[in-house]
């Protein structure tokens, strides 16, 4: 590269010498940032879905290309946020790519120090053993006067604020079918 080149490559000089003098466009880019484009342009395709983060149910645009997810960005118009994420919505992304997102079940015994990882179906007939066990245990007909009970106290349900509607319709359903009463939401407390 040759002086003169490399002078005019020069952001001040293109500021002092061109047309943007306050160096916002043209005098600012370099010949690595003018190549540069949005990774969005390339998608195949765009999903709409909702943060699944918090209760505010803020809107996203997903950009799929390939198969694979390349960029979550706030859904303009979604009238929960209109276009905006807070940067945990905004990091969503990494939620569905990163390679040290927990994809199986990881279970660690009562005095255990490690992790076991165990299959889902072996992992669901522990909950479900136990969940019996426990309702069998802790099983109320009556009170101390006779009164009809027909409860539970002996487990309770504390959702999380990701869970949609029907998620915590079925739980519910199913917890109040258990016999139990205490069946809460973090999004309510
Ligand atoms: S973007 Fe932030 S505020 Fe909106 S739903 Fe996600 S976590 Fe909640």
């Amino acid at each position: 590269m040759g002086m003169r080149q490399w002078i005019e490559g020069w952001p001040v000089y293109r500021q002092l010498a061109g047309p943007d003098r306050t160096a916002r466009g043209a005098a600012a880019k370099s010949s690595g940032s003018e190549n540069w484009h949005a990774r969005t342009e390339d998608a195949d395709k765009v999903v709409r879905s909702i943060c699944p983060y918090c209760a505010v149910g803020c809107g996203q645009k997903v950009y799929v290309k390939d198969g694979a997810v390349t960029q979550i960005e706030g859904d303009p118009d979604s009238p929960v946020s209109r276009g905006r994420l807070c940067p945990k919505g905004s990091a969503s992304k990494q939620l569905v790519t990163s390679p040290s997102r927990v994809t199986e079940v990881l279970y660690r015994r009562p005095y255990g120090t490690e992790w076991e990882r165990l299959s889902l179906d072996q992992a669901m007939d522990m909950i479900a053993d136990r969940v019996l066990a426990t309702r069998a245990e802790t099983w109320q007909d009556t009170d101390d006067q006779g009164r009809k009970l027909n409860r539970t106290l002996g487990f309770a349900s504390l959702g999380g604020a990701t869970l949609d509607n029907e998620e915590n319709y079925l739980m519910k359903k199913l917890y109040t079918a258990l016999g139990a009463i205490q069946i809460e939401n973090q999004a309510r407390i």
